[in-house]
C-alpha cells in the first residue's frame, strides 16, 4: 500500500511535513466526497487516491456515489453538455426528475453528520436541498468548463448553489458570479499509482503485443473516453494529414464511463471513420486498465489530446509526467498545463495538430527537451501532494472563516 512518506523521494521531505501540519488542523473532521461514478473519468481517478491519503492523515474522509437510472444519467449528461455551452432545452419534467433522484439518494447517503461535504460536478448538486446543514460546510467542486454555460440551465442550477459555502474550479476562466467564495484548485495525478509509476520495457512490450501494436513506426496516442468534446474524429483527421508525409500509427484508446450514455454512439462514429486502416488501433478499454494506459502513453512518440472542450485533461498530465511531448487542443485545463512551445504544443484544428506532430517527430532534441520540461512542470504543479495541500488549506479556511490568520 502506498503511504504519504513514499512521496518524499518525488517532491521532497518539506512538502510532506507541510501536509502533516496542515492536516493536524482538521484532524478527525468528517469529510464526505460525493460524485456519480467510481469508475471512468478524471473525478473517479482523483478520488481513488485522494481519499485514502486524507485518511492516512487522520481526516475522516469517505467517498460516496449517487445512484441513478439511464433517464437520470441522460439528463445529467445533457446538463454536462449544456454547462459546457451546448444549446439544450430542459423540460420542467426533466428538472423535476433530476431533483427527485437527488431526494432518493439523500435518503440513503447519510450526509447529515458530515463537517464538510464536497459535491463533485452537476450530477449530485441538488442533494443540498434535502439536508439541514447544521453548521456543516458544503462545497461544490466543478470539474467542467463552465465559462460559457447555457444560461437557462445555469440559472436553474444556481438556485442549488445558493446554499453552498464555496465552490472550486480548475482554472479561473471557469468561475462564475456567485455570492460565496470561489477557489482555484487544479487537479492532479498520483505518480505512484499503476497509471503513472515507472514500467519496464518488458511490461510495455507485453501491453503492446496484447493489443497487436507494433513499434515499427512512430506511435501517436490519444487516451480518452469516447466523447465528442475529446474530438477523436479530429484526432483521426490530424493523423491522416501526418500520414501523407510520414508512416505513423494512431492509437485511440478509451472506455465509456457509467455516467456517460453517449460513449457508444461516439465510438461507432470513430470506428466508421477509421475503417480499413490497419494503422489505426481503436482500443476499447475496461475500467481497470491503468497499466495498459500507462504502457500505451510510455510507448508513444507523441501524445495527442485533441479536445475542443476540456475540464482539465488529466490524460495530458499523465503523458507529460512520462516525458511525452503533448499536442493538445487549446481548451480548458489543457491551456494551464501546456505552456505553448515549452511543455508541449497547443493547437486549434486538426491541421494545427498535424503540423505540430510532424514538427516533433522530425526534431528529436526538441522533442526530448519538451518532454523533460513537461515532467518538471507536472512535478511542481500537478501532483497529488499539491492537490492534498490545497484541499487541506481549504478545510482550514472553511473552518476558520472568521479568522484573518491561521497558524500552522
Ligand atoms: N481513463 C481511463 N480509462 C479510459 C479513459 C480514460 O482510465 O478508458 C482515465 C485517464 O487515464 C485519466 C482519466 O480517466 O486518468 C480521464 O481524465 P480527464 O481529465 O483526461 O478526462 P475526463 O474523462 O474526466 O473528461
Amino acid at each position: 500500500m502506498i503511504k504519504i512518506a513514499d512521496y518524499k523521494k518525488i517532491v521532497g521531505e518539506d512538502k510532506i511535513e507541510q501536509l502533516r501540519r496542515l492536516a493536524s488542523l482538521s484532524r478527525g473532521k468528517k469529510v464526505v466526497m460525493v460524485n456519480s461514478t467510481k469508475d471512468g473519468g478524471g473525478v473517479a481517478e482523483i478520488l481513488t487516491r485522494l481519499v485514502p491519503l486524507m485518511r492516512e492523515l487522520k481526516i475522516d474522509c469517505s467517498w460516496k456515489t449517487i445512484k441513478g437510472d439511464p433517464t437520470f444519467f441522460n439528463i445529467t449528461k445533457s446538463m454536462h453538455n449544456a454547462m459546457q455551452g451546448k444549446k439544450i432545452s430542459f423540460s420542467p419534467e426533466m428538472l423535476k426528475y433530476y431533483r427527485e433522484v437527488a431526494r432518493k439518494n439523500a435518503e440513503e447517503l447519510d450526509l447529515g453528520s458530515a463537517d464538510i461535504v464536497v459535491i463533485h460536478d452537476p450530477q449530485p448538486l441538488a442533494l443540498i436541498d434535502f439536508y439541514k446543514k447544521n453548521g456543516a460546510k458544503w462545497v461544490w467542486r466543478c470539474h467542467i468548463d463552465t465559462s460559457k454555460p447555457d444560461l437557462s440551465l445555469w440559472k436553474h442550477l444556481k438556485k442549488y448553489l445558493l446554499g453552498y459555502d464555496a465552490s472550486i474550479y480548475s482554472i479561473a476562466k471557469f468561475s462564475r458570479l456567485l455570492a460565496h467564495p470561489q477557489y482555484l484548485i487544479a487537479p492532479s495525478i498520483d505518480p505512484l499509482s499503476d497509471k503513472n509509476r515507472n514500467l519496464s520495457q518488458k511490461e510495455i512490450g507485453k501491453v503492446l503485443s496484447t493489443f497487436g501494436i507494433k513499434k515499427d513506426k512512430p506511435i501517436i496516442t490519444q487516451v480518452s473516453r469516447f466523447d465528442r468534446f475529446k474530438d477523436p474524429l479530429g484526432a483521426i483527421e490530424a493523423y491522416r494529414m501526418v500520414k501523407k508525409e510520414m508512416d505513423v500509427s494512431l492509437v485511440l484508446a478509451g472506455g465509456t464511463a457509467s455516467d456517460d450514455p453517449e460513449g457508444e454512439e461516439v465510438l461507432k462514429k470513430v470506428r466508421e471513420k477509421a475503417e480499413g486502416d490497419p494503422d489505426i488501433h481503436i482500443l476499447l478499454l475496461s475500467p481497470k486498465s491503468d497499466i495498459e494506459i500507462n504502457a500505451l502513453q510510455r510507448a508513444s512518440d507523441v501524445v495527442l489530446q485533441k479536445s475542443i472542450k476540456e475540464g482539465f485533461g488529466l490524460v495530458v498530465t499523465e503523458a507529460m509526467w512520462k516525458r511525452k511531448p503533448v499536442v493538445g487542443g487549446a481548451a480548458g485545463g489543457i491551456t494551464i498545463q501546456i505552456q505553448n512551445h515549452i511543455t508541449g504544443f497547443l493547437v486549434y484544428s486538426p491541421e494545427g495538430a498535424a503540423y505540430r506532430i510532424r514538427y516533433l517527430l522530425n526534431r528529436q532534441k526538441i522533442k526530448d527537451k519538451i518532454g523533460e520540461d513537461a515532467k518538471e512542470y507536472v512535478r511542481e504543479n500537478f501532483l497529488i501532494t499539491r492537490h492534498l495541500r490545497d484541499y487541506l488549506s481549504l478545510f482550514c479556511i472553511l473552518e476558520n472563516a472568521k479568522k484573518n490568520i491561521i497558524y500552522v
